[in-house]
């Protein structure tokens, strides 16, 4: 027998969870548009393919939303909302019905150049969410054209599989999910891409960002998706298969362990308190966070709601969606965090810039649209009057924007007073930290605010002028970078010196390998993604917090990031042997 050899595969851990199955490689179906020159007598036939295929298409998309909002809540199946909005958008197929007409060609062709118009524009976009957008509408392009050439859609396979693809659009997602989908592997995608976001949320594992598996890997093949380590080896050998049951025993071990503690204290052994929150972005996270032992959310990204539409959501939608949350929040808190568009999160209404993490964004669109600011400001104070708010400021570099922020604040507070509104009049206020001139003045700061919350994930691309984004100086993207923690630090301190508590909801926080530190400093609050939450629970109490002070007092002394990050390893593990780092 021929045996193959193995080849390992790298790509970005999606979804966790270890499978080995046989491959299915699902390759899109791209349709064959031909140019075909037609009389005007044709022009009527044309118009019906055309509007057949349309009819049909929204039938397909209102199956695979329905099926999505049983199986994962209605939030995620607004993308396919998306998708029949632009089916139905007047301007596009009064586009495509007047070229038909005038250059008498065929539909499918009309239909692929009007639509692939807007595609380009996107694909051009300097913005990943944009681009990842770019997908669906060509989901959308090729449902089309394949319903007006009346092709019939192959979305199920006999077995138990893996499917891997060059990409995925989220309706694929869903679809294979009536399938028994052991696992998903892709070419391309980010962590961002909503199908990333769907096999999480579906609890499928999948690695995604693998640039060429396609090339690798045949229909048959036996493939092992590793979800944690963001691994894909296709022909195991023997030796491999050993290893990924071990480890899979070794996490489900660990899972069970973890579950035992989801419910208890994030408490240290010598009796220190630690606020363990979460972080989310949808209202459906809510449920899984409170499983996960979490005390509240720590942040709570609205952007989602922004991203999501064509328009700015008004104030009844977002208060619908706020009220929500906070009510299954409590008792606990629910820190809403103002818009934070621009940046990386680009929506339709921001502008294109040279260098949008320098540009516009945050706090800087806000004060700069105060209506924008204060619809949102009025559905988050409502929200408030059911459970426990906080609201938190993003993107602030110095004192100016915080006290133009409460004196606008203060305007919706009395505006809402006087329509007799309720509303939590104690609601404290806070910012991010997340910007190097805010870090410097942190005690100038914690002197304005209730509280203060470390945003890692921008502090550290600014502090070390490194786009995280950027490939070719990812490496340089540190967080155990000297000048970081040296940072952390003064951050923490101030905050504690006006006796105002410290949190971080960066992804700095949801690393275990840099838990023992970030106590040691002294943080009263991690906010993290909701997956990770019971190890990061698990390390809070199986170490004493002096011991932690010490361990931190080390790292200061040291000056390269290599040298703190193999300290804090050899440590944790030695402090909590059963955890498993990647
Ligand atoms: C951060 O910058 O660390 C943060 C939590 O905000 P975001 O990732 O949304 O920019
Ligand atoms: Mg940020």
């Amino acid at each position: 027998m021929e045996t193959k050899n193995e080849i390992l595969l790298h790509g970005v851990a999606a979804s966790p969870g270890i499978v080995m199955g046989k491959a299915y490689l699902f390759t899109k179906h791209i349709p064959r548009i031909e140019e075909k020159q037609i009389t005007a007598e044709d022009i009527p036939a044309e118009m019906e393919r055309l509007l057949h295929a349309i009819v049909r298409s929204e039938k397909e998309l209102q199956k695979i939303l329905q099926l999505t909002e049983q199986k994962i809540g209605s939030a995620k199946a607004k993308i396919f909302e998306a998708q029949i909005m632009i089916l139905s958008d007047a301007v596009l197929l009064t586009a495509i019905k007047k070229r038909i007409q005038k250059d008498l060609k065929n539909a499918e062709w009309i239909v692929n150049q009007e639509i692939s118009k807007y595609q380009q524009m996107m694909l051009k976009s300097p913005d990943e969410y944009m681009r990842e957008r770019a997908h669906d509408v060509e989901d959308v392009k090729n449902r089309i054209i394949r319903n007006i050439q009346q092709e019939r859609l192959i979305s199920r396979f006999d077995q138990q599989a893996v499917v891997i693809s060059e990409i995925l659009t989220p309706a694929d997602t869903v679809l294979f999910s009536r399938n028994e989908v052991l696992a998903y592997a892709t070419d391309m995608g980010g962590t961002t891409s909503h199908a990333a976001l769907l096999s999480r949320s579906l609890k499928i594992p999948s690695v995604v960002g693998l640039k060429d598996v396609t090339k690798h890997v045949e229909t048959g093949d036996t493939v092992i998706v590793d979800g944690y380590a963001g691994n894909i080896y296709v022909h195991p050998t023997r030796e491999t298969i050993k290893r990924s049951n071990q480890r899979k025993r070794e996490h489900r071990d660990l899972d069970l362990k973890l579950g035992e503690i989801r419910q208890l204290e994030a408490q240290t052994l010598d009796g220190k308190n630690i606020h363990l929150s979460g972080n989310i972005e949808f209202s459906e996270e809510i449920d899984y966070i409170n499983k996960q032992g979490a005390h509240g959310i720590g942040l709570y990204r609205t952007e989602g709601l922004y991203l999501r539409e064509e328009s700015y959501p008004s104030e009844e939608e977002q208060f619908a969606e706020y009220k929500v949350i906070v009510q299954k929040a409590k008792p606990h808190k629910v820190v809403m965090r103002t818009l934070d568009i621009g940046g990386d999160k680009v929506v339709a209404h921001t502008h294109d810039e040279e260098n949008p993490f320098l540009g516009w964004r945050g706090i800087r669109i806000l004060l700069d649209k105060p209506d924008l600011f204060k619809t949102q400001l009025r559905a988050m104070l409502r929200a408030s009057a059911f459970g426990n708010v906080w609201i938190m400021l993003p993107m602030i570099s110095g004192v100016k924007e915080i006290r133009r922020s409460k004196e606008i604040i203060d305007e919706v507070k009395s505006d809402l007073r006087k329509e007799n509104i309720s509303f939590d009049e104690q609601i404290k206020i806070g910012v991010m930290i997340e910007v190097p001139s805010a870090a410097v003045i942190a005690a100038d700061i914690a002197q304005e605010v209730d509280f203060m919350s470390i945003g890692t994930n921008d502090l550290i691309q600014y502090l070390i002028a490194v786009d995280r984004g950027n490939e070719i100086v990812s490496s340089l993207y540190q967080e155990f970078h000297p000048a970081v923690i040296k940072t952390i630090q003064h951050i923490i301190k101030a905050g504690h010196q006006h006796n105002i508590s410290v949190s971080m909801c960066g992804e700095m926080a949801g690393d275990p390998v840099a838990t023992l530190l970030l106590l040691g400093l002294g943080l009263d609050e991690f906010s993290v993604t909701p997956i990770i939450l019971p190890e990061i629970k698990k390390i809070i109490r199986s170490v004493d917090f002096k011991e932690t002070e010490e361990i931190a007092r080390r790292v200061l002394e040291m000056k390269t990031e290599n040298d703190i990050e193999e300290f804090l390893r050899v440590n944790l593990h030695a402090m909590v042997p059963e955890l498993l780092l990647e």
